[in-house]
Formats: structure tokens, sequence, C-alpha cells
């Protein structure tokens, strides 16, 4: 498959150089060429597949040639060593659990699919890349994980001091090896700019390969179009319509949807749920895009002021407006909402969600106040124990912490603190 950049002014690329530059260098992301659907039998008989042989015929034709057969297959087996639950809440609403990776957020499936895609490109070559990466929090703890190890990459984990949860500042920090954490004081959108202007830098990229493993990386965003044909498989024969309420902060997840949807999965609506940052909220009823500045919620993850993904969903429904907004649907919650969502939740079905996936509830329930025979997945993006404190003072129960996060609580935090770009570029070259 050859990727063309969005921006139209850099020349098209394979796979793998889309996935070595992240970023094409118009500054553009990377778009593949084609979109083939998938066949009829395929979604007929989706029950009789394993999840690995879903996600295979599902995303070869977007890594082959430069990933063959055999290898993408053993890559498939690796990232997808864990399971995906669905909760049944009523009958309509449901959960998938997509938290029970190495780090219990869903970005552990596109993180380990990249890094092994990475260390294949790589393993025979001794030329190292620098994978930099901004993160509100569970970005960067997935990618710290999926990569530790991986021979001839080095990763370098931007996050916003005192932004991110007190656990997932550890699964950050206390590595070693070949991943290092720079604590920015900052926000996200601070450290996401930095990161960029670092791609930007020529004196930089002439010295070094630099990638990103942000949703911007194709490697990382295309993997997550198989949690909807999980769920998809689970739920197709006892319920019709079904729609996803997806929590949404760079629009990666819900873009790779999208695309599932364009394989030719039958899902009937999108639904991108936000929290104060409601850029894209906003959007849907002006048609105006206007980026504007992050601000600080309880859902951090989300916390993200100008998508970056929101592009890729433009290009996906060929910049016609009235075509997205018949297929997506967006609604921001507060702070205090999402809270009463997360009681209402546990009260009524004695779950405890994470702040991310009450968000994903609560656009559910606004959908299907308009669309009551629909179906409606949300996802839950993370495991509520990452956010202990919120968690705990809401739903006023102690949480047992499960093994992969007791497993970091005691280990020593390394950062180096930055604040300019200058810094962050003055680490690179020295380090
Ligand atoms: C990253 C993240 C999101 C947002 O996903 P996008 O693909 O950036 O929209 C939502 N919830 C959690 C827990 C996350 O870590």
């Amino acid at each position: 498959m050859k990727y063309y950049s969005l921006n139209k002014k850099a020349a098209n690329v394979s796979f793998k150089d889309a996935v070595i530059k992240g970023l094409a260098p118009d500054k553009g992301l990377y778009f593949p060429e084609q979109i083939t659907p998938l066949s009829k039998a395929f979604f007929e008989n989706i029950d009789r597949l394993s999840h690995s042989e879903i996600a295979f015929e599902a995303i070869k034709q977007f890594v082959s040639p430069e990933i063959p057969t055999d290898v993408l297959k053993t890559i498939i087996e690796e990232t997808l060593s864990f399971d995906f639950p669905v909760v049944e809440f009523n009958k309509n609403i449901s959960t998938l659990e997509l938290f029970h990776g190495p780090t219990m957020a869903f970005k552990d499936v596109g993180a380990r699919f990249m890094a092994r895609c990475l260390g294949y490109f790589n393993k025979n070559n001794n030329n190292e890349v620098t994978v930099l990466v901004a993160t509100s929090g569970d970005t960067g703890a997935a990618v710290a994980n999926g990569f530790l190890g991986v021979k001839n990459v080095k990763v370098v984990i931007l996050y916003p001091s005192g932004k991110v949860s007190a656990i997932q500042e550890k699964q950050l920090t206390t590595h070693g090896q070949n991943i290092s954490a720079l604590e920015v004081k900052g926000t996200f959108d601070d450290c996401q700019a930095m990161v960029k202007t670092a791609f930007l830098d020529k004196k930089l990229t002439d010295m070094m390969q630099l990638t990103s493993a942000n949703s911007i990386n194709v490697a990382r965003w295309l993997p997550q179009l198989f949690y909807f044909m999980f769920a998809y498989r689970r739920l197709h024969k006892k319920h019709k319509d079904l729609v996803f309420s997806v929590p949404s902060g760079n629009f990666g997840n819900v873009c790779a949807g999208i695309m599932a949807q364009q394989l030719g999965l039958p899902i009937k609506h999108f639904i991108a749920s936000n929290n104060d940052n409601n850029v894209v909220t906003k959007y849907l009823r002006t048609a105006l895009y206007k980026p504007e500045p992050s601000v600080q919620t309880i859902s951090n993850a989300m916390d993200v002021g100008d998508p970056s993904n929101f592009i890729r969903i433009q290009e996906l429904y060929k910049n016609n407006f009235e075509t997205l907004k018949e297929n997506l649907s967006s609604f921001s919650f507060s702070n205090k909402e999402t809270k009463a969502a997360m009681l209402e939740i546990y009260n009524r079905y004695n779950y405890v969600a994470d702040p991310h996936g009450a968000v994903g509830y609560l656009g559910c329930k606004a959908y299907l106040e308009k669309n009551p025979t629909a179906y409606c997945v949300f996802f839950e993006t993370a495991h509520p124990t990452k956010f202990l404190d919120i968690v705990e003072a809401v739903v006023k129960k102690e949480q047992v912490l499960p093994p992969q996060i007791k497993s970091v609580m005691g280990k020593i935090k390394e950062a180096i603190t930055i604040v300019t770009y200058e810094d962050l570029k003055h680490y690179l070259l020295n380090s």
C-alpha cells in the first residue's frame, strides 16, 4: 500500500516509510491511497473467526507487501494477546472493555503493533530511530511498554507536568533502558507542539531519524479499527443498528472506526464523545473548525484542543460536511456530568467506569434519546484504577489494583524537566 500526504505536497511513500517518518515532509498526515472493502462473506462469517484472523484480514491491505504474511500473523498474535470483553448494561447499551493490555488503556494495541512493525523494519539496519511522543498520559505508557527493549529504537516521551495521574506518571517514568521521559512545564498541546517543531527542524532531522508514535503514525492508528470488528462479532446477531460512542481526544480511535465502516463493517452511526474540549462538537453545529487551547478535565487523555486526526475523518468523508454529519455526532460533557455518570453507572449497573468511559456512556445516552431503537456500544478506554483518586472519590469504595498497576507503584520516577523547545533539542542532540 502506498500512502499520500493529506497536505498533497510530498511524495507518496510505502507503509514502511510512512511508519518510519511518522509525518510527511510537508507536515501532512499519511493516508492510504486505496481502501478496498472486505468481502460480504467475511462479515457474514465473522462469528467463526478468531480476533487474530479478523485483524489479519482487516489490516493486510494496509501493510503489504512490506510486512510479509507470516510476519504479520506473528505481529498480530503478539499484539492481541489479551481479551476484549463486552459488558451489557441494558437493552440498548453495552461497553467494550479495551483496557486489558499491559498498561490498561486501549492504546496498547496500536503501540504494540507499531513497535513490532518498526522492530521488523529495523532488524537489519543499524541506524537508530528515535520515537518522539507527546502524551496526555496513556499514549506514553503504552508506547514505553510496547517499545521497551526494541533494538535500534530509542523512545523519548514528553508529558505535561502535573497533568497526568500519579499512576500514569509511574508508567511513563520508570522503565529505563531505551525509554526516557521529559516532564514539560506546560500543557499537552505544548508537548505536541514541541514534537511537531522537532519534526520540522532540519538541523535535528539531518542528524537523527525521528518518528512519531502518536496516532498520526499509521501503524498506531490503523490497528484500532479491530475494536469495532470485535464488538460487531459479539453483538451483531442480537442487535441491529449498532452505533459506537468513542471517548475522543485526538480522534484517532473514532477515525479508525470510520475506516472499519469503509471496509464494509455495518455500523449505523458514530458518536465522538468529548469533555469540555469540544472543537468537533462545535464544528458539527457550525461547520467551522476552530482549534482552541486545551482545558484540563478529569478525563485528561481527551484534553486536546486541535485533534490531529480530524483531518483524516474529513478525508474519509471526501471533505463533504453533510456526509460527515450524517455519520458522526458529537456531544460534550462537563466534569460534573462525568462524575454524575460514573455514579449512575455504579448505582444502576454495579460497574465502575473510568472518567473517559463515563463520557462515552453519556454519549450513548444523548444519542439514544433521539434514536431509541439503536444499540450503542461505548468504549471503556482505560481501567478505572488509572484514575484512582477521582474514581474512589466518586464511588466511595476502595478499588483493588490489578497486577499491571501494582507492579509500577513502588518504582522510582526518573524524568528530566524541560521548559522550551530549545531544551528538547539540546536533550535530543546530547543524549
Ligand atoms: C487516548 C485516549 C482517549 C482518546 O483517544 P483518541 O484516539 O485520541 O481520540 C480516550 N480515552 C483514553 C483513556 C485515552 O487514553
